[in-house]
């Protein structure tokens, strides 16, 4: 294989950018021409690609986001959007493609690789929940920018002696939310995979009162039914009856843009460097991801429409170390 290319899809996570200089450098460093395409599979569509050199990708491991851009894109979803992409690859010679993304960029990566072109992928979501990865890009880095904010909100919360809830990303998985409050210390951790009633979580905040706890700390996943906003309106209904109201910080897209920590920089150049490898040498059709402390392949037929899921004992653990 002697012409490769490279997108980064859907949710930017911090380390794509480390991802993408390991697969421009590995696959320059075995004779290839490598191929940046913008904005994910929009840019395959609309032939928005260029040959990348190894300063092009100078100076970018320790940002976040992604140089190459992201992009949500609907007419990749349609036979002719691919087609389309197809036609643009052939048009260039471009014989390989190695797609960094989550759940959905996969499941176009597969959808591509099933009409017969060669794709890699290389497994990066900051939500965890791609079947086939143990950790994913961007995961440890955003933790870490939750978990500073959850210390935060805990110093104001103690010296006033306040109730704050914190919501964290992760679309329907509750990965961040509950490592993150394990992390932090959280009183309790509101997740879609075990839903807590808002009555119960009044009680737990008097529980934790009582014990002489001068904060009271809920992290709570975006995909939750009682997310951030609904358990607001609880408590702020409730005030009188509950004594105190719950101020809530929604965490949002800072937790992004953060600069790659260590871990994900060297979980994406591993992943990628690998998945580099595995398109040139054409065992293709797999996402690279990290299994058992190794970056290793999946068949795209394990992985796609699977969901990763979430270990329930670390919500009793939780529970155990929310004393
Ligand atoms: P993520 O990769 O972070 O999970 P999305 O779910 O938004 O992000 O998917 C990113 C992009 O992947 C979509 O905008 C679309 O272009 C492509 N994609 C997602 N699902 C499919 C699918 N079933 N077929 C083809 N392409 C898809």
């Amino acid at each position: 294989m002697q012409r490769i290319a490279v997108l980064t899809s859907g949710g930017d996570a911090p380390g794509m950018n480390a991802a993408i200089r390991a697969v421009v450098r590995s696959g320059l460093e075995v004779g290839c021409t490598v191929y940046g395409i913008k904005n994910g599979y929009r840019g395959l569509i609309d032939d928005d690609m260029r040959e990348m050199g190894a300063r092009d990708v100078g100076g970018i491991i320790q940002l976040g986001g992604t140089v190459l851009g992201s992009a949500r894109c609907a007419e990749f979803k349609t036979a002719e959007g691919r087609q389309t992409a197809l036609n643009n690859l052939a048009k260039r010679g471009i014989e390989g493609l190695v797609v960094i993304g989550g759940n959905g960029s996969q499941t176009g990566g597969y959808e591509l690789s099933k009409l017969g072109f060669p794709v890699v992928g290389v497994a990066s979501t900051i939500d965890n929940d791609l079947a086939g990865s143990d950790i994913t890009i961007g995961v440890d880095t955003a933790l870490n920018i939750a978990l500073e904010a959850i210390d935060r909100l805990k110093v104001t919360a103690s010296s006033h002696r306040r109730a704050f809830a914190v919501e964290v990303m992760g679309r329907d998985s509750g990965y961040l939310a509950l490592m993150s409050g394990i992390a932090g210390g959280a009183e309790a951790v509101v997740i879609p995979e075990q839903e807590i009633p808002a009555e119960r979580l009044e009680e737990i905040l008097n529980e934790a009162y009582a014990r002489g706890k001068m904060h009271g700390l809920i992290v709570v996943a975006e995909g939750a039914k009682n997310n951030g906003e609904k358990l607001r309106q609880y408590f702020h209904e409730h005030k009188d009856r509950i004594g105190f109201e719950l101020r809530v910080t929604i965490l949002g897209h800072v937790q992004r843009g953060g600069t790659p920590g260590a871990f994900d920089r060297l979980l994406a150049t591993r992943l990628a460097a690998r998945a580099t490898e595995h398109l040139i040498r054409s065992e293709h059709g797999v996402l690279i991801g990290w299994i058992k402390g190794a970056a290793l392949p999946t068949p795209y037929p394990e992985v796609i429409g699977k969901k990763k899921p979430l270990d329930l004992d670390l919500l009793r653990l939780a529970d155990v170390l929310a004393q």
